[in-house]
C-alpha cells in the first residue's frame, strides 16, 4: 500500500510526490504510535465516557442519556472516537473496551438512579455497539453479565448499533438481536438514513428506536424539500409504533419542528453537549 502510493506520487511529479512521502510518513507515524498507546490505555484507565442527554419531546424531561467514549491520551488529549475506535478494532481491542463501556454505563446509571427521587421517571443509558462485538459470541454474555452484576432492569439498557453494523450478515444478527430483545433489552438503529437503510432491517430486527440522523435535522429551515422528508421519516417511524429521536438538534427552530412532526424524544447540542458524569451529575441529576 506504501508502495502504491510512493509509485503514484512518483508519477504526478516531484514536488508532488515529496509532499505525499511527508505525508504518508507522518500519517505511518501517527498510527503507531497510537497503536502501542491504545494496547496500554484501557489497562492504564485513560477511557472515559461522557454522556449527553436524551431529552422527552413532549415535557421536556430527561428519559435517558448516551454514553460515548472519550480517551485521554497523555499527550494529545481528550480525543473523540473517530480519532481511534477504527483502529481500536483493527488490533482486535474493541471487544474488551466495549465490555468496559458496558460495564461502566451501566453502574454510572444506577449510582444516577440511586441519587434521584422516587418520583422522577428513571432515565436509561444508550450504549454503541461496534459492528465487531455484533459480530462476537461474547456480546450476549457480556450484556447479560454486567445486568446480573449491577441488578440493572433490562428496560434501562438501550443498544445503538448502525445499519453498516448489519449488512455483512443480517440474518445471523437478527438471531443475536433476538436474543437480546426477549431478555428486555432495547435497541435503537442508530444514524438511521444514512448510508444502507433498508426497510427490510426493520422487519428483521426488534428495533424499539428509531434514532434519524442529523444530517436530516439540520435541513430544517433549509427549504420545503428536507423539511418534508424529516417529516416523512419521523412519521415513518411513527406509523411502526416505535420511538422516534432527532439527533443533532441544536437550534430552537429544530426543536420545534422536531417535536410538532413527531420526534419523541431530542438529543443534541441545544440540550447539552456530551459531558463528563460530574458535569453529567450536577447538569442533571442533582437538580431535582
Ligand atoms: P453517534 O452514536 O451517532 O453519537 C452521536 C455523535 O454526535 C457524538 O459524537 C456526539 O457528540 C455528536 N453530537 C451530538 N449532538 C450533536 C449536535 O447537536 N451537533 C453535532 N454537530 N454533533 C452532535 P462522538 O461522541 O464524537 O461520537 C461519534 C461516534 O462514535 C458515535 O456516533 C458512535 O457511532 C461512536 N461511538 C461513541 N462512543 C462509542 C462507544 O462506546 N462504542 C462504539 N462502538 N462506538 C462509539
Ligand atoms: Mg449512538
Ligand atoms: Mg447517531
Ligand atoms: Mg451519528
Amino acid at each position: 500500500c506504501a508502495d502504491i502510493a510512493m509509485y503514484r506520487a512518483k508519477q504526478e511529479g516531484r514536488n508532488q510526490a515529496h509532499f505525499y512521502s511527508n505525508e504518508l510518513h507522518e500519517a505511518v507515524r501517527l498510527r503507531n504510535s497510537l497503536e502501542l498507546d491504545i494496547r496500554k490505555a484501557l489497562s492504564n484507565q485513560q477511557f472515559e465516557l461522557f454522556y449527553q442527554a436524551q431529552i422527552d419531546s413532549s415535557n421536556g424531561e430527561l428519559t435517558g442519556m448516551e454514553a460515548l467514549l472519550r480517551w485521554q491520551h497523555p499527550t494529545r488529549g481528550l480525543l473523540a472516537p473517530g480519532e481511534f475506535i477504527a483502529l481500536a478494532e483493527e488490533l482486535g481491542l474493541m471487544i474488551e473496551i466495549g465490555q468496559w463501556v458496558l460495564d461502566t454505563a451501566c453502574k454510572q446509571l444506577l449510582h444516577w438512579h440511586v441519587l434521584l427521587p422516587r418520583h422522577v421517571k428513571r432515565p436509561l443509558i444508550a450504549v454503541n455497539l461496534s459492528a465487531i462485538q455484533l459480530h462476537s459470541k461474547k456480546l450476549f454474555t457480556g450484556v447479560d453479565h454486567v445486568l446480573n452484576e449491577t441488578g440493572l432492569l433490562p428496560q434501562y439498557l438501550e443498544l445503538e448499533i448502525t445499519e453498516s453494523a448489519i449488512i455483512k450478515n443480517p440474518e445471523k444478527i437478527a438471531v443475536v438481536l433476538q436474543t437480546i430483545a426477549n431478555r428486555g433489552i432495547r435497541l435503537a438503529l442508530d444514524d438511521f438514513g444514512t448510508g444502507y437503510s433498508s426497510f427490510e432491517h426493520l422487519k428483521l430486527f426488534p428495533i424499539h428506536n428509531l434514532k434519524i440522523d442529523r444530517s436530516f435535522v439540520k435541513n430544517v429551515g433549509s427549504g420545503e424539500d428536507a423539511e418534508r422528508l424529516l417529516a416523512a421519516m419521523f412519521n415513518f417511524g411513527n406509523t411502526l409504533e416505535l420511538i422516534v429521536t432527532a439527533e443533532g438538534v441544536e437550534t430552537t427552530e429544530q426543536v420545534e419542528f422536531c417535536k410538532q412532526k413527531g420526534a419523541n424524544v431530542l438529543q443534541g447540542y441545544h440540550f447539552s453537549k456530551p459531558i463528563n458524569a460530574n458535569e453529567f451529575e450536577k447538569q442533571f441529576i442533582n437538580v431535582h
